[in-house]
Formats: structure tokens, C-alpha cells, sequence
């Protein structure tokens, strides 16, 4: 701890020259939320996979969401006979819509594909799921209109089925959540509160002025999953930045660099960013547009869609351990 709060005090001295360092150890990811970073190469056993598990709980909230909107379905143009046809295809489980491909239990009852591989039988008739297919609903599915899932929170649209996963995933009225890595934190609310509560919820978080800074992490040979977050404010908007080590095959561990404004993909639009790392008569560039909070890192981290790189080029480049980035952010 005494370690800890010497770099604290040569961070605001640093601070200055707006440069920053501070760390998150690889049990930030679920004790980020309260508590300061911590580092502690003897610690073990970070529940490195939690961020599965997540998603689907966020997903879980929306469509309790949704639930209490309930009752008149309808809204759209298509008039009643279409919403309670729709209404046949709700899942008992989730009260989402089941949509194509559509599977039923032996006896006929339904179930959506979110739900169903988290069950062991049918919720309605306990018999076995199995895997005979109703293609009969499925025509009835793809001739109906159904309301988005944020209904309830002022979205109006309804639409076929093929088309009503990608506007949820767009939809403006879809809640923001809270834009930390590790998704430990189960927040969610209004773009606008957002930089609220990531100021009372997660003030280990530095928060740093000016388009162009330096983003020094630290401790970045720590083994295992860690990740370093700070927030960088200018042009009148919040971005975060967020570096991850984690070892997406085993064995190999990589960096994955991005960054994500406190913003919809709208105003995600208007700006680009810059990433360097320099050092020792070296220099690696990556420049991309920011992803919105609204989306997400962690599709960008899977699909390399950010820095990548591996822990010989961090070495290059760090001085003790402590590697610079300096993060450029423009407007477009
Ligand atoms: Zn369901
Ligand atoms: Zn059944
Ligand atoms: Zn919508
Ligand atoms: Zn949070």
C-alpha cells in the first residue's frame, strides 16, 4: 500500500505535464468498482471469464424492461390481429418473442433461442427440449411486425423479424451500460448519466483534460488478465480509454488498446483518435474512429478491431515495466 501511494503522489506530480499512471490489477475486473486499484502479483484466482456471464444479465434487465410495458403489444400500424399473433410467439420465459429458427418441446410449446440454452427442459411441460423445429411459426414470425424490446422506454418502432436484433442493438432508447471493462459493474441507465455515475462509482478511475496526453501504465509484465482504464476529457466530451493484457489463446498473452466516447454511435462519428507508442528510436501508430460506449470494446477486442499487440513489442517500448501511449483525439 505504501508502494502504491508513492505512485500516487509522483502521479499528480506528473499530472503537470499531463502525463498519468495508475494501474488495475488483474483484480480490478471485479473489485473495480469500489475499490481503488490494486496490484498484487502474489494474488491469484481473478475470476477472469466473469465477462461471459454478464451480458446476459444486462439482457435479462432490458427485457424485464420491456415485460412491463407489457399488455398492448401493439403500437404499430398493423392493427390487433397482428399483435396478438405476436403475442403467441412470447417466450414464458424471458417474454421476448421467439423468433426463426423456432424450436419446440415435444408437445409443442416454444421457447426463444436466448433462453433455451440455459434450460435443461421445456419451462412449460418439463418434457425434454429436443430439437424439432416449427416451421409453421416460423412463416406466422416472418409475416408479423413486432415492437422493439424498448418499447417501454419511449421506442415506437415495430418491425419483421429479421430486421429487429440490429435496430435493438442501434435503438436509442436501448440503455446505456456502464462502459468499465470487465463488466463487474451491472449499471445501467441515460447517456447522460453515465459520466455521473462512472465520477461516484468508479473514482480509482483517472480523469485527464486535453486532446493529446500520455496514458502510462504501469506494471504491464503483471501475468494474467489486467486492464488499465483512464478517462480523457476534451471538445466538450468524455472518452475512455481502455488497455487490456489478456490471453484470448492460451498461453499467449496480447495487448488490445481502444478507445470509447461517452457518446452515441451518432457522435462517435465525429471524431478519430490516435494511438503511439514511441520509444527507444521506435514508433507504432494506430489510428481509428471511437466506438461509443453504446457498443462496446469487447466485439472490438475479439475482433482485433484495436491496437493489438504482444508483450515483446510492449517491451520495446516500456521503461521499467511502464509503458507511454500517448493518445491523440481529433475531431473529424
Ligand atoms: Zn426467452
Ligand atoms: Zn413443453
Ligand atoms: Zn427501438
Ligand atoms: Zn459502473
Amino acid at each position: 500500500m505504501s508502494v502504491r501511494r508513492s505512485d500516487a503522489s509522483r502521479c499528480l506530480r506528473l499530472r503537470a505535464v499531463r502525463i498519468a499512471r495508475w494501474r488495475f490489477s488483474r483484480e480490478s475486473r471485479s473489485r473495480r468498482v469500489s475499490f481503488p486499484p490494486r496490484v498484487g502479483p502474489g494474488q491469484k484466482g481473478w475470476p477472469m471469464r466473469k465477462r461471459a456471464s454478464s451480458p446476459p444479465r444486462a439482457e435479462q434487465q432490458r427485457k424485464r424492461n420491456k415485460m412491463s410495458s407489457g399488455g398492448g403489444g401493439g403500437g404499430s400500424s398493423g392493427g390487433g390481429d397482428s399483435s396478438d399473433l405476436a403475442s403467441l410467439l412470447e417466450c414464458p420465459v424471458c417474454f421476448d418473442y421467439v423468433l426463426p429458427p423456432i424450436l419446440q418441446c415435444q408437445s409443442g410449446h416454444l421457447v426463444c433461442s436466448n433462453c433455451r440454452p440455459k434450460l435443461n427442459c421445456c419451462p412449460t411441460c418439463r418434457a425434454p427440449l429436443g430439437n424439432i423445429r416449427n416451421l409453421a411459426m416460423e412463416q406466422v414470425a416472418n409475416t408479423l411486425k413486432f415492437t422493439c424490446k424498448y418499447n417501454a422506454s419511449g421506442c415506437a418502432l415495430s418491425l419483421a423479424c429479421g430486421d429487429k436484433a440490429e435496430h435493438e442493438e442501434q435503438c436509442p432508447f436501448r440503455p446505456y451500460s456502464c462502459p468499465c471493462p470487465g463488466a463487474s459493474c451491472k449499471w445501467q441507465g441515460p447517456l447522460e448519466q453515465v459520466m455521473p455515475h462512472l465520477l461516484a462509482a468508479h473514482k480509482s478511475i483517472t480523469n485527464l483534460t486535453g486532446e493529446d496526453i500520455v496514458f502510462l501504465a504501469t506494471d504491464i509484465n503483471l501475468p494474467g488478465a489486467v486492464d488499465w482504464v483512464m478517462m480523457q476529457t476534451c471538445y466538450g466530451h468524455n472518452f475512455m480509454l481502455i488497455l487490456e493484457k489478456q490471453e484470448k489463446f492460451e498461453g499467449h498473452p496480447q495487448f488490445f488498446a481502444v478507445v470509447q466516447i461517452v457518446g452515441s454511435p451518432k457522435e462517435a462519428k465525429n471524431f478519430a483518435y490516435k494511438l503511439e507508442l514511441n520509444g527507444n528510436k521506435r514508433k507504432l501508430t494506430y489510428e481509428a474512429a471511437p466506438r461509443s460506449i453504446h457498443e462496446g470494446v469487447a466485439a472490438a477486442i475479439n475482433h482485433s478491431d484495436c491496437l493489438v499487440f504482444d508483450p515483446s513489442i510492449a517491451k520495446l517500448f516500456s521503461d521499467h515495466g511502464n509503458l507511454g501511449i500517448n493518445v491523440t483525439i481529433s475531431q473529424i
